[in-house]
């Protein structure tokens, strides 16, 4: 079973981590990368990094995202108030928005 382009996450979605160690955690999706079925979600799966000095800064260790599989992660619903799987519904205009597969809520504007 595919998910077609509709029903996925994007970039700016409130998302909730249903896995792993950040489990419960939420942020928003900063990016996707497709590729790898991933994505950076902000202030989850923070990961130290040791950065060397440079001319513009004095180096050391820096916080940063890593990112956590798409598999980890749901949308999380503002009226559920939970993680939720994503639907799609054709608007009469013709276009195609996404939709709380629990609640039916409309999720895109
Ligand atoms: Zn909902």
């Amino acid at each position: 079973m595919s998910s077609t382009q509709s029903t996925r996450i994007r970039r700016d979605d409130e998302v909730i981590i249903i896995a792993g160690r950040d489990k419960g955690a939420r942020g928003k999706v900063i990016r996707l990368i497709l590729a790898d079925s991933k994505a950076l979600v902000s202030k989850v799966n923070m990961v130290k990094r040791h950065t060397r000095p440079t001319q513009d800064s004095k180096g050391g260790i820096i916080e940063k995202e890593a990112p956590i599989a798409l598999s980890n992660v749901q949308y999380f619903c503002p009226s559920c108030k939970a993680g939720v799987r994503l639907g799609v519904k054709k608007l009469e205009d013709g276009r195609k928005v996404r939709t709380c597969k629990k609640c039916s809520e409309v999720l895109d504007r």
